[in-house]
């Protein structure tokens, strides 16, 4: 089968023929016919989760079942799943105890862990599976299980109620999803992001409104409109989200799904008058993804691809780190 691995921290795809892995107690083996690239993917190639080389990435799989091993009985050859960044638990350490399996202490990562979905098979654990309903294909499934279920299950995890007024900060790879979850519930929704440009757009896809916030100040313009309930924060630069935090209602939340490791820098005083929270939000589990999916069949949310054959892995993963990409790089299995 072919592969695209990345031989060494830093280094750059190789696509190679290795033999079909088989799979393991637990585990299936899925025969990958998409998988998107995420911003995340970096931290494989960076090794910065300390992940073996070579590896190959990919934590937005969607396929079908194409063995199984001892022990799996809820899943069978020819069933289509996906598997997202939820790539398997322990369930003995004290979250998976508590039911608690996305903050498992031992917790895998397709592409970290073991190798993930920039292959034509992979295996994965039984637990990590997510079925992908019929009427999803597997290319518009595939980024759904990364960027699809962080957004969907944050929105839902958080304090809003349909009705509400939800910002979505960030019209990209993750806002893009998060601004039609956000209609589909029921939220009056605010799209915020720089410039005027991604205003149509952000209609396009449900918000109610629009700000650009290189014109006006982002706390004063929600403020304008009663306050949100929540801001959802999919941007990457924590100095974007502060000026939000201006904007949230009495109890309001500040949840923040933009990866980064450059510090947020929150006042008490944006706190204390309103308690209002900053929360992180984990994306979810397989169950998590597969209702994200679910949700995403029935409301007819979709995520805006480009597509690119697995042998243009390095292409693909430039692009998507370029930020060019409208809005999520998928790649195809021949
Ligand atoms: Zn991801
Ligand atoms: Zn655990």
């Amino acid at each position: 089968m072919k592969i695209a691995r990345i031989p060494e921290a830093n280094g750059r795809f190789e696509v190679i023929d290795v033999d079909i892995p088989e799979p393991g107690p637990g585990q299936v083996r899925v025969k990958v016919h998409a998988c998107g690239v995420c911003h995340s993917d970096s931290l494989t190639v960076m090794g910065a989760m300390g992940n073996d080389f070579p590896r190959a990435p990919g934590h937005e799989v969607a396929g079908e079942i194409d063995a199984v091993g001892d022990g799996v009985s809820a899943w069978s050859t020819g069933d289509r799943v996906g598997v997202g960044w939820f790539g398997g638990c322990c369930f003995t350490c004290e979250p998976c105890r508590r039911g608690d399996f996305i903050s498992c202490e031992n917790g895998q990562v397709p592409g970290i862990s073991y190798d993930g979905g920039y292959a034509e098979y992979m295996l994965a654990p039984a637990e990590a599976l997510a079925r992908i309903p019929d009427d999803l294909s597997d290319a518009d499934a595939a980024p759904l299980l990364c960027a699809g279920i962080t957004t969907f299950n944050a929105l839902r995890a958080s304090v809003a109620r349909p009705g509400d007024l939800v910002a979505i900060l960030g019209v990209g790879g993750l806002g893009h999803l998060g601004i039609q979850y956000a209609a589909k519930m029921g939220l009056e929704v605010v799209a915020i992001a720089r410039g005027e440009e991604k205003g149509p757009l952000a209609k396009e896809l449900g918000a109610h409104h629009y700000i650009d916030s290189t014109a006006s100040d982002v706390g004063e313009e929600l403020t304008k409109r009663g306050g949100a309930q929540v801001v959802l924060a999919t941007v990457t630069v924590p100095d974007a989200m502060t000026p939000a935090l201006g904007g949230l209602k009495p109890r309001g939340q500040l949840v923040v799904v933009g990866a980064s490791a450059d510090p947020l820098k929150v006042p008490p005083f944006a706190l204390i008058p309103g308690s209002t929270a900053v929360q992180g939000h984990a994306s979810g589990t397989s169950q998590d993804s597969q209702d994200t999916l679910r949700f995403s069949a029935l409301t007819g949310v979709r995520p805006t691809i480009e597509t690119l054959p697995l042998a243009e892995a390095q292409t693909a993963y430039d692009r998507m780190m370029s930020g060019d990409a409208r809005f999520r790089m998928v790649l195809t299995m021949g």
